[in-house]
């Protein structure tokens, strides 16, 4: 599926008109086509601000949110940075264009594959893949500078939070997961943390151990 220039400039409104207005943020989402990252059914949706199905059950999440989550986070470009959920990889594409280095873990195998093949494919090559139950981090590359969860805690999972580095920021839904859940943003401070409220998303919950898949 490729998609018109008049079909991405519309898409590049839409995020701005629902307050994605960094100027680094909405050039990756422009340099990372989202087609990539949705398959099948749905391919002819890709540039429509939704969230939508990918395989094992997960969701490829609604670009505006994306951008906002991403904004939230304010990369820089020596950033070295962990997302838990690589989900389809698009948010993990987006992240690779403004930090250094990207490290993202899913608990299925199979959405890590496939989203390393569009890595490669596209020669995103700043981005590192793994399996794991993300909720304990990844301990052999901490401190981050930047750790964004893209699956909904109950509570900011304390390894995480041990795992950013003073001055470091964690973007994070946190929430029942049935529910609408609070985005809230982590500031690692000297002696603690500081809390910030953003907005309500809606996020698939954060499970423990590995998927079957
Ligand atoms: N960021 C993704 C969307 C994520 S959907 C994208 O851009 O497409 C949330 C993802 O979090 C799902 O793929 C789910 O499998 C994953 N997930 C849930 N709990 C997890 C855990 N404990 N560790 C790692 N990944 C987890």
């Amino acid at each position: 599926m490729t998609f018109d220039a008049a079909t991405k400039m519309q898409f590049l409104y839409a995020l701005r008109s629902k307050g994605v207005t960094d100027a680094r943020v909405l050039t990756a989402m422009e340099q990372v086509d989202r087609a990539d990252y949705v398959k099948g059914t749905f391919a002819d949706r890709a540039y429509d601000d939704m969230p939508l199905p990918i395989a094992c059950g997960q969701t490829i999440s609604q670009p505006s949110v994306v951008g906002l989550m991403t904004q939230a986070l304010q990369v820089e470009a020596r950033d070295k940075v962990l997302e838990i959920g690589t989900g389809s990889g698009y948010q993990a594409a987006i992240l690779s264009r403004l930090a250094r280095r990207v490290y993202t873990v899913d608990r299925y195998r199979k959405l890590v594959h496939a989203a390393r093949a569009v890595f490669e494919m596209r020669d995103f090559s700043n981005i590192t893949t793994f399996t794991a139950d993300g909720s304990h981090g990844f301990e052999e590359q901490a401190p981050f500078d930047r750790i964004l969860l893209t699956a909904a805690a109950e509570d900011p999972p304390g390894p995480l939070l041990a795992q950013l580095r003073v001055g470091g920021i964690m973007v994070l839904p946190v929430g029942q997961s049935d529910a609408v859940q609070s985005l809230i943003r982590v500031t690692r401070l000297e002696n603690g943390y500081d809390y910030d409220e953003l907005r309500s998303v809606r996020f698939v919950p954060l499970l423990e151990g590995l998927g079957q898949e």
